[in-house]
């Protein structure tokens, strides 16, 4: 069969392969850490099921608007609005099938051959597959720890080209779980807003932040960067939604409505009842969250100690998200050998950093029991210990 040119230039999510992976060999009894996908092990909170439950139960079945039920868009304005210091009408928004697909229905709409977007590294690995698929050019800027794996105004000004249409913040940061403090956003809007380009700002971790660390929508800075900004989010980390499936967009009304025609030929709305149980997300108790959070923080700092007692390994301290992405330089392996090798031998599962464009660097998921990562960090520590 021949297939399209442009399955041939990307590649299947390793972070989706290798969690499958673990969780096939947990079937079949095999004892297994799993540390490799970003999902939070806690279930999705009573409430927001049962709102869920009573939609379904009402016969909220049907199909709905491609945009999203009104009462989710209007929630998530609100949100916007009161949370986030970003005025947008619910017309702005458009609800997705999870944060995935709104970056891909973004890129879909707005890049096309020529266009570059610039991904500071290391990057969420589902961006740069978007922009090829969607025919562009990923212009990659390199991070070092020294920067806290964050880029510089001057690596941002000297990336921009004519061709460049789109820059991609993620803060808190997957796999680094770094945040921008708010005069590092500052200096990078100013350019942003000089050079005329677009921002999109994954947003998807905000919820997940520690040490008193503030999020900041760089969209919320001023007027000229908030028209050049698109906001991406979604419900699954900060509510223990994945599997829900269910994001959402907010930005310029011509290109939320691009987003909307696309949509309304691919997907068409998100599964309406479920739409439900987001709106209760979003306006019912939010000590779930907070809860969820505390528990987070708690694994970052065990498993944090941990790895930093390790001859070998070294780790900066995240503010946000649930990922340590520790160097592993001093091994002397690459991060696919080491990973492969790490689940071989130890039956601990973790991403290669090659994945996120970073070959120096391991990522390690905390969305995860204390007792597995008591338990993973024991055998991290033997294998790190038979390699150097
Ligand atoms: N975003 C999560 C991660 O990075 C889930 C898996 C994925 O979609 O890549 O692990």
């Amino acid at each position: 069969m021949k297939l399209a040119e442009r399955v041939s230039q990307v590649a299947p999510s390793i972070t989706l392969a290798i969690a499958a992976k673990a969780k096939a060999m947990k079937a079949e009894g095999i004892d297994v850490c799993s540390f490799s996908a970003g999902e939070p092990d806690f279930d999705t909170p009573n409430h927001i099921k049962a709102a869920a439950e009573k939609a379904l139960a009402e016969g909220k079945t049907k199909y709905g608007p491609a945009s999203g039920e009104p009462l989710l868009r209007n929630a998530i304005a609100h949100k916007l609005k009161t949370e986030n210091n970003l005025d947008y009408k619910a017309e702005n928004v458009i609800v997705t099938n999870g944060g995935k697909h709104s970056l891909f229905n973004l890129i879909l709409a707005l890049i096309e051959a020529g266009d570059e977007v610039i991904i500071p590294a290391p990057y969420w690995l589902s961006y740069p597959e978007m922009v090829t698929l969607a025919g562009g050019k990923s212009v990659i800027v390199q991070t070092t720890a020294a920067t806290g794996y964050k880029i510089t105004p001057e690596q941002l000004r000297q990336a921009i080209t004519p061709k460049t249409k789109l820059f991609i913040l993620n803060s808190p940061s997957n796999p680094t779980g770094m945040v921008y403090t708010p005069d590092e956003m500052l200096e990078l809007a100013k350019i942003i807003v000089e050079k005329d380009i677009l921002v999109v700002s994954d947003e998807i971790y905000e919820k997940i932040l520690y040490d008193g660390t503030k999020h900041i929508s760089i969209g919320s800075l001023n007027e000229e960067i908030f028209r050049r900004t698109i906001i991406s989010n979604g419900f699954a980390k900060g509510y223990s939604m994945t599997g829900w499936r269910i994001g959402y967009l907010a930005g310029p009304l011509e290109l939320i409505k691009a987003t909307i025609t696309i949509q309304s030929h691919s997907t068409s709305n998100v599964c309406t009842f479920a739409q439900y149980g987001a709106v209760e997300a979003l306006s019912g108790s939010q000590d779930c969250v907070e809860e969820m959070r505390q528990a987070f923080a708690k694994r970052r700092e065990v498993m944090f100690n941990r790895i930093n007692t390790i001859p070998g390994l070294s780790c900066l301290q995240p503010d946000g998200a649930f990922y340590l992405f520790p160097d592993i330089t001093k091994t002397g392996l690459t991060s696919l050998d080491f990973s492969n090798a790490l689940l071989e031998s130890e039956k601990v599962a973790v991403i290669p950093g090659i994945a996120f464009g970073a070959d120096d660097n391991i990522r390690l998921s905390y969305a995860t029991d204390m007792e597995t990562i008591e338990k993973g960090m024991d055998r991290l520590e033997k294998f790190v210990k038979s390699k150097i």
